[in-house]
């Protein structure tokens, strides 16, 4: 058997900081304080019951005060409230702050130019922790528009921002930007989408007719590897959705040729163990 992997595949930069950042408090915390993340860390349960076995519990916006006292609080990769981030200081909690630098590009534009007067609308999804960051970074009065159908209903304000979440559909984000730009010409506009969904998007697609099967390896909930299943499952007849090597199904040990992606929450251990497991049992 051949396994063909996509050419990028797995963590993106975002996620791969926010995991090295976690692992790394845990073997370092020799006091053995309290280590939480602020939400679950990453959409893959292999990792988060990984770090639940490493004492890392996690924390919500709901219930800070439940915390520890003096704990070390993790900010994942959608980043968080600056209201959220000063009361776990004022607490005497360590916070280590892995949000991803492009949300953080984000929080600052929103922040600046609510500073000058600007109003900021945001594309994306209103209860995503990073949609929520950002408008609160917008001085919590942000605009949030999921959908053209919203663009279409918005009074759009004479200093206005239009922003994305980053994981914000490309098509939608066009679709809304000619609408308000059609409502407001001298709207500021940043495409603040960031490119590692398509990326793998992309690599997958260069696998067409190449391989018997395509396995996609990720968490179930992750929205990016489901958007990667249904573009394997359009490209190849066997395809499947596995979050761990024992999930592989039967057929795909008898392939001869057998295509590997994995979603931007999937660590390098489990697509490894994957390919070995096809390559050791053909
Ligand atoms: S998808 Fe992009 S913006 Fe989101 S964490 Fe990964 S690198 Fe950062």
């Amino acid at each position: 058997m051949e396994v063909i992997r996509a050419k990028v595949l797995g963590f993106c930069m975002g996620v791969r900081r926010a995991v090295e950042t976690a692992e790394q408090s845990v073997s370092k915390n020799s006091a053995g304080t309290k280590i939480y993340t602020l939400g679950p860390l990453i959409h893959n349960p292999v990792v988060l019951n990984d770090l639940e076995k490493k004492g890392v519990s996690v924390l919500t916006d709901k219930n800070l005060d439940q915390a520890q006292p003096d704990s070390i609080v993790i900010i994942r990769a959608h980043g968080t409230t600056p209201q959220v981030q000063s009361y776990l200081e004022s607490h005497n909690h360590t916070v280590l702050d892995a949000t991803c630098p492009k949300v953080h590009l984000s929080q600052k534009r929103a922040a600046e130019w609510n500073g000058k007067g600007f109003t900021i609308i945001i594309a994306g999804d209103r209860n995503h922790g990073e949609v929520v960051s950002i408008s609160a970074y917008a001085g919590g009065n942000a605009l949030v528009i999921e959908n053209p159908q919203e663009a279409e209903a918005l009074d759009v304000p004479e200093k206005a921002v239009l922003i994305a979440q980053t994981t914000f559909s490309p098509v939608e984000f066009e679709k809304i930007k000619s609408i308000l730009k059609e409502k407001n010409p001298q709207i500021q506009i940043f495409n603040s989408i960031c490119s590692a969904t398509m990326e793998r998007q992309d690599a997958l697609s260069q696998l067409e007719g190449k391989t018997d099967g395509i396995l996609v390896i990720g968490g179930k909930s992750s929205a990016n590897t489901r958007r990667l299943y249904e573009r394997a499952a359009s490209i190849c007849k066997n395809a499947a959705l596995i979050e761990n090597a024992s999930e592989i199904p039967p057929e795909f040990f008898k392939m001869q040729k057998v295509g590997l992606t994995a979603g931007a929450s999937t660590p390098d251990n489990i697509i490894e163990e994957v390919e070995e497991l096809l390559l050791q049992n053909n």
